[in-house]
């Protein structure tokens, strides 16, 4: 497996994720963008995160020609049922980070301390060609405990809203390395790194 892969595409058009991908995977393989193949982008309607990240591989696949990686990662909160989950990103209707986290505060106002469990979750999914019957899934996941208020200026999304008890802040308080070591996404990605026996 390691060596049949020398070059990928990322089912992302965001050139953030790209760099932060490439440098994770190192120079053995070349990672390239689904936006030079296909400016569409498919409907995301699987009904959870794998789903996402498989349909999303599967068009960027389709169009490319080429193996493909796509992620799919948002916040699960114990006490709304894992909501808002897969709709994490679109929670206050599109509205923005901002909206998403007045929108969790005022749903979690009432819930108290000892039952505001949530958690990150990261969905990774490898094909190596369109129709690849046994894709490469690798999830991470990231326990923490949603705060009252938002706190911390880094990262995105929900960061300022996600208490890490094991650096006691929250995860808009952590440097983008220490976050890289703890985070979903930063767990989902070691996991590839050894599917693919890059570590
Ligand atoms: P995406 O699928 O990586 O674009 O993320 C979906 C949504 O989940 C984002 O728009 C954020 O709202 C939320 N999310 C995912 N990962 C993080 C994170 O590391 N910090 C904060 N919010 C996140």
């Amino acid at each position: 497996m390691s060596t049949l892969i020398t070059e990928l595409v990322l089912a992302s058009h965001n050139a953030g994720k790209l760099k932060e991908l490439q440098a994770l995977l190192g120079e053995q393989i070349k990672v390239r963008s689904v936006a030079e193949f296909s400016a569409l982008q498919p409907v995301e309607d699987g009904l959870s995160f794998v789903e996402n990240a498989l349909l999303k591989a599967r068009h960027a696949a389709r169009v490319s020609g080429l193996p493909a990686l796509a992620d799919d990662s948002g916040l699960a909160v114990d006490a709304l049922g894992g909501a808002p989950g897969i709709h994490s990103a679109r929670y206050a209707d599109g509205q923005g980070d901002a909206a998403n986290n007045a929108k969790l505060l005022q749903a979690l106002k009432d819930v108290p301390e000892g039952e505001r469990g949530a958690q990150f979750v990261c969905a990774l999914a490898l094909l190596r060609h369109a129709t690849d019957p046994l894709p490469i899934i690798c999830e991470g996941l990231w326990r923490g405990r949603i705060l009252h208020q938002p706190q911390g200026r880094n990262g995105f999304g929900y960061d300022p809203l996600f208490w890490v008890s094991e650096h006691d802040c929250s995860s808009a308080e952590l440097s983008a390395q220490e976050k890289n070591r703890l985070s979903h996404r930063g767990r989902a990605m070691a996991l590839l790194r050894q599917r693919l026996g890059l570590t």
